[in-house]
């Protein structure tokens, strides 16, 4: 299997090969189909396998530059998670024109009012600042179509579960729901019951 025959945009597909990706990792293998087919799924994965990469396509695959308009947020454990993911998001999205913006704590709030007013398609954030940016309506959430939950067992264990759950209150119903997580305790667990639809679990 490749990257060009996952039937990916032409120019991401040009990104993920500028980015020196050959061929796509197994979970890039089994979870890219489904996400972008607009299933929810349980990705059971840890670091190393392949798991940034397989939200951030299916993130830049999903969301429509053409509105400039936050469609896809990324919430992730701590602030070097999420600086991080914005910039495999960017890099991987470099051929597409996407705006996506690191929504996290310790820094300035003025500089996120700003680039949320200016639009952003994607937010990666930690869910405090994020939960904050909502509440000030300078993160709008109407056009959030897909909601990513990066190593949500290290959220749940940081104590982030009540920041989650007001996000997920403010978006839109039909939101498509992508949890990883190395493992799958009861409260991921019941995350999982409480905001996925049919969910399909892959595991790697
Ligand atoms: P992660 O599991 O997201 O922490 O990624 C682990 C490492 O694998 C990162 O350095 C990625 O850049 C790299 N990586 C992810 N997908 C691929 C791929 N398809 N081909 C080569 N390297 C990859």
């Amino acid at each position: 299997s490749s990257f060009d025959q996952m039937g990916l945009k032409e120019e991401l597909v040009r990104g993920i090969y500028a980015y020196n990706f050959e061929k796509p990792s197994a979970i890039q293998q089994r979870a890219i189909g489904p996400i972008t087919s607009g299933r929810d799924v349980i990705a059971q994965a840890q670091s190393g396998t392949g798991k940034t990469a397989t939200f951030s396509i299916s993130v830049l695959q999903t969301i429509d530059t053409a509105l400039r308009e936050t469609q896809a947020l990324i919430l992730s454990p701590t602030r070097e998670l999420a600086t991080q993911i914005q910039s495999v998001v960017l890099a991987l999205g470099d051929y597409m024109n996407v705006q996506c913006h690191a929504c996290i704590g310790g820094t300035s709030i003025g500089d996120d009012i700003r680039k949320l007013d200016y639009g952003q398609h994607v937010v990666s954030g930690t869910p405090g600042r994020v939960y904050d940016m909502i509440r000030r309506k300078n993160l709008r959430t109407r056009h959030i179509k897909m909601l990513v939950l990066d190593e949500a067992d290290e959220m749940l264990s940081r104590g982030f579960k009540d920041q989650i759950y007001d996000v997920y209150r403010y978006l839109p119903p039909s939101t498509q729901v992508v949890l990883l997580s190395a493992t799958l305790p009861h409260d991921v667990l019941e995350m999982t019951q409480k905001f996925m639809t049919d969910p399909i679990r892959v595991l790697v």
